[in-house]
């Protein structure tokens, strides 16, 4: 049996043996009553990768997220953010209903909201308007396919922010692969926006988890939201020592996810009926257009199912390949192979 070939996201990736004794031999505690020395150990950790004061272990990104927005925000106020964006399109609408908060999303070009468009976009102190209380930025951003903002982008939203008194949060699910594009260490990043939240359960390969990091006061404020959500856990540490190894062994790894995503958009692009911005090609994501080879993204998924590649599939003509631990080059010049032959069967 040939090995399946998993490009559906960089989800999938398992534990490592490395994790998996970490988590055998943790130490642990109730870290509701804040006595477990693994889950702090690991907070620690990301508020120095991060630059921030504090940081706080969350369930799942999308719990991060949430948590930090009601946190920055009050109900009935308006918070910016891009069209596409992960929050506005993957909460399940929770922004509304955790938060209480109305969207004011702008459209980006490669997932990156210009600026001076969301200057233009705060609102004016006046009495028929709803408060814009938060700006959310994404980076990498997922459904542009894993694109990055550029710094001197991201300092210039920061900064006008700030003159309008307003906190950025960064949904940085896939920071560490932005870093790894960018070569500078995520704090670099981190420091243009007030909270980050970033994932260790993807390319990092933890098992569960992520994390949110921000001021001292916020990350306090943040961990009753948490509570409320039913995010305080007891002994976290079986889960935080798999985050320990994601940070110190996974992250500097990345770069091989991005070599191998390259590889395969190159090879892909090639096939007549297949186009791919290779601008959008930075991180660990590829998205294809395929509309030329006149089968939808749900036909094609099936069609390299059958060769031993899993793909998500959806009713368009988009189709997203993600690269991750466990992918190697081998995988992706047979995945080109595949594609070649579903290509060509038509
Ligand atoms: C995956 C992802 C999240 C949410 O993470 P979950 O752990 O799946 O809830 C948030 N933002 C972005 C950009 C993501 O890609």
């Amino acid at each position: 049996m040939e090995k399946l070939i998993d490009l559906r996201s960089d989800t999938v990736t398992l534990p490592t043996q490395e994790m998996r004794e970490a988590m055998y031999r943790a130490e642990v505690g109730d870290d509701v009553y804040g006595e477990d020395p693994t889950v702090k150990k690991l907070e620690e950790m990301a508020a120095e990768i991060t630059g921030k004061e504090a940081a706080m272990f969350v369930t799942s990104g999308t719990q991060g997220n949430q948590v930090s927005i009601m946190t920055h925000t009050h109900p009935g106020d308006e918070i910016i953010l891009e069209e596409k964006s992960h929050i506005f399109t993957y909460e399940v609408g929770g922004i509304g209903y955790l938060a209480g908060v109305q969207a004011r999303t702008l459209p980006g070009k490669k997932g990156v909201m210009d600026p001076s468009e969301i200057e233009a976009a705060i609102r004016e102190d006046d009495i028929h308007f709803p408060k814009t209380s938060l700006i959310c930025v994404e980076n990498t951003h997922n459904r542009a396919g894993g694109t990055v903002i550029p710094l001197d982008v991201l300092k210039r939203t920061y900064e006008i922010a700030q003159n309008h008194g307003i906190p950025v949060h960064m949904d940085g699910a896939r920071i560490f692969n932005a870093a790894t594009y960018l070569g500078v260490p995520v704090k670099e990043i981190a420091k243009y926006a007030d909270s980050v939240m970033f994932c260790l359960s993807k390319g990092l390969c933890a098992p569960v988890g992520s994390i949110v990091a921000g001021s001292k006061e916020f990350i306090k404020r943040a961990r009753k939201f948490r509570k409320m959500l039913g995010g305080g856990l007891r002994q976290a540490g079986i889960l935080a020592a798999a985050g320990i190894v994601a940070l110190e062994k996974m992250a500097g790894r990345l770069k091989e996810d991005h070599e191998n995503a390259r590889l395969l958009a190159e090879g892909l692009n090639a096939i007549p009926g297949i186009f791919i911005d290779m601008e959008t090609v930075q991180t660990n994501i590829v998205i294809c257009d395929i509309s030329g080879l006149k089968i939808n993204a749900s036909e094609f998924a099936k069609r390299l199912f059958k060769k031993g590649i899993k793909i998500n599939g959806g009713s368009g003509y988009l189709v997203r390949f993600v690269t991750h631990y466990g992918i190697e080059k081998d995988d992706i010049l047979r995945t080109i192979k595949a594609v070649k032959e579903v290509a060509e069967e038509k």
